[in-house]
């Protein structure tokens, strides 16, 4: 399928400079968000997963979907304070500042596989700091998959030593 056609560019938003990649014409035409969830299910096909990690908050509507399919739990990695239990955290900096991202601390087992998902791979600060918060619990990051990889931003070298997998790559 080609999934370049339900990706909508979004000029100078959040701010000015900024092409944004807007994803919800594929979330709401039926047939691209199935094709979708199969293709990124498809790209762990060699793995037995446990876990599935979503990244708050467009990363939470993919994630649950590829868990179920996949036959494994989700978990979600949230921005600072809306996790209700105990958490770990870890930050990361942004282009001006820094953000935490936290998760539960009973979310991973020990020794568990974990598939980490969210829309967009950019600089990989996020992703990076997903993976960190994995490994603090003790679980085995197989691989990250994106439904987008915006290639000239590199967030790959953040990732060196990950599988990382995209449904499409600019
Ligand atoms: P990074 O930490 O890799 O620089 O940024 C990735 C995070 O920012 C992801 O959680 C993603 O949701 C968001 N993001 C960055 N750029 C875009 C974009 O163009 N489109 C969408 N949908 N999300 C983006």
């Amino acid at each position: 399928m080609d999934f370049e056609r339900y990706i909508r560019d979004i000029q100078d938003f959040p701010q000015p400079g900024v092409i944004f990649k807007d994803i919800t014409p594929l979330l709401k035409d039926p047939q691209a968000l199935v094709q979708a969830c199969e293709t990124l299910c498809g790209m762990v096909k060699d793995y037995a997963i446990d876990k599935v990690v979503g990244v708050d908050s467009r990363g939470f509507i993919f994630a649950p979907l590829i868990a179920s399919k996949l036959n494994a739990g989700f978990v979600p990695v949230r921005k600072k304070g809306k996790l209700p239990y105990k958490t770990i955290s870890e930050s990361y900096s942004l282009e001006y500042g820094e953000d935490t991202l936290e998760i539960h601390t009973d979310a991973i087992q020990k020794g568990e596989k974990v598939l980490v998902h969210d829309d967009v791979l950019a600089t990989g600060g996020t992703a990076n700091a997903v993976c960190k918060l994995v490994e603090k619990l003790g679980g085995e990051v197989v691989q990250c998959n994106f439904l987008i990889q915006l290639t000239f931003l590199n967030g790959a070298d953040k990732l060196n030593g990950y599988d990382i997998k995209a449904l499409l790559t600019y």
